[in-house]
């Protein structure tokens, strides 16, 4: 084992008996973007660099120290994709999809970022996400907030709250960024390195610190809100009543902020307690000046991406079961003949939508009735030689008390779904 190969470090393997809630969450979520329109897109994982720069921002932690980056043997620079929005963006200039009025569209896969491992934290990890193009006013930020909503309720996700913010226009939140950075240096002392370096090039994200020690002095800087530009105010007050009519339960924190720099107005973030240290679980909020930056028309945009790994957590405390994988039924097959008839039967029962799992590579019957145990099948079918002289299959229920029934080889398949249906 010791000279045996390894995975990178925070980068994990997913397993099928992992996998289950996994699996459970993409079937709501696609089911859950579909009923609002969201259709999915497919990207590549790389990019070049510069989309990531030019979008995510210069000065922000994920483009300075968390990048998979290289040079390729071209000479290109590219970076595995740290998020998902600059890439959706980019496809959709490049395809021209951003002229044709309203877009939304979805995402799922892993995102790369060279932080510490730790719990919730990963490498390599995933994100489930969606972004709207082409409507600058609140009902589809309110639409996306209700959305996700949506997603947790049917999942049966309990104890996520919701927090939202406005983060103004660039032009508005240029007028609170002086007011930050006169109140963070005058608070100089209080400040740890980091902080320090943000508030040249980034004071914003200075809010957004998990630092214990720098609350205190985070809790009394100037409020955002209180320098929102009108219109930013309107949008966010028609947000708040559109979600209070639909029911929506938030809290404003006007400290809010993202740590990617192409967001305006509207941000909001889904977070639990109960996690630990890395509690948001879904994230998102507007980006209207994206498009241009990265060279399409004025788009205006909002979107949001959630953990797959903090998500699947959070279900797996609450134990929200994932997607049941076990089959339905486990063939077991003695004998030559046994083994040609059964093969036939499973595909019949597989046509008629039952999962069978054969027994493979022999065995006495013992070792296969064993084996049908531990697939965690509802029945066993079994032929063995009488069976097949008989012309009958014998099937024994394997999860429940009940005697096991001889079935004629014609009607197992319709016995076994009438039977399946009941459970
Ligand atoms: P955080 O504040 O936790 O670092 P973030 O602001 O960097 O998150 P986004 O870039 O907005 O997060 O990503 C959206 C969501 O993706 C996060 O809310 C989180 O659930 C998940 N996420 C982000 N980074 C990681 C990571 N390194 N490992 C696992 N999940 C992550
Ligand atoms: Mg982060």
């Amino acid at each position: 084992m010791s000279d045996s190969v390894q995975a990178i470090r925070g980068m994990n393997d997913l397993l099928p008996e992992r996998l289950e809630r996994w699996q459970r969450v993409e079937r709501v979520a696609r089911s859950v973007f579909h009923a609002y329109g969201y259709r999915e897109v497919r990207l590549p994982i790389l990019e070049k660099t510069d989309l990531f720069a030019r979008s995510i921002g210069q000065h922000t932690d994920i483009v300075e120290k968390e990048m998979y980056s290289f040079v390729d043997r071209n000479g290109d620079k590219l970076s595995l994709r740290p998020e998902g929005t600059a890439g959706v963006v980019r496809a959709g200039i490049q395809s021209g999809d951003f002229r044709s009025q309203l877009q939304r569209w979805w995402y799922a896969g892993p995102m790369f970022r060279h932080e510490r491992p730790q719990r919730g934290r990963y490498r390599q990890f995933h994100q489930l996400g969606v972004e709207a193009f082409g409507v600058p006013g609140p009902d589809i930020d309110a639409e996306l907030i209700i959305m996700s909503a949506r997603l947790w309720r049917i999942l049966g996700l309990k104890a996520l709250s919701l927090e939202i913010n406005s983060l103004g226009t660039p032009q508005s939140r240029e007028v609170y960024r002086e007011a930050l950075v006169s109140y963070f240096s005058a608070h100089e002392s209080e400040l740890d390195a980091d902080s320090v370096r943000r508030l040249e090039h980034n004071p914003l994200r200075i809010l957004d610190s998990k630092n214990p020690d720098m609350q205190a002095v985070i809790q009394s800087a100037p409020s955002l809100l209180d320098f929102l530009d009108q219109e930013s105010t309107d949008h966010f007050d028609q947000l708040r009543a559109l979600l209070d009519n639909a029911g929506i339960v938030y809290s404003v924190n006007p400290r809010l902020v993202r740590g990617l720099d192409y967001y305006a107005r509207t941000v909001f973030e889904w977070a639990t307690q109960t996690l630990g240290a890395q509690g948001t679980v879904c994230a998102g909020g507007r980006f209207d000046g994206l498009v241009v930056q990265l060279g399409g028309k004025p788009t205006p945009a909002i979107g949001f991406a959630l953990g797959m790994e903090r998500l699947v957590e959070l279900m797996s405390e609450q134990q929200i079961p994932g997607d049941n994988t076990d089959p339905d039924v486990f063939m077991v097959m003695a004998g030559d003949a046994a083994q040609t008839r059964g093969m036939a039967v499973a595909e019949e029962m597989r046509d008629a939508g039952v999962q069978v799992q054969c027994n493979c590579n022999g065995g006495s019957f013992k070792a296969q009735m064993k084996r049908a145990d531990r697939s965690g099948a509802h029945y066993a079918v079994i032929l063995g030689e009488d069976e097949i002289v008989a012309n009958r299959a014998t099937v024994k229920p394997l999860r429940h008390e009940a005697s096991q029934q001889q079935i004629e080889m014609g009607s197992v398949t319709r016995y076994l779904v009438e039977q399946l249906d009941k459970i």
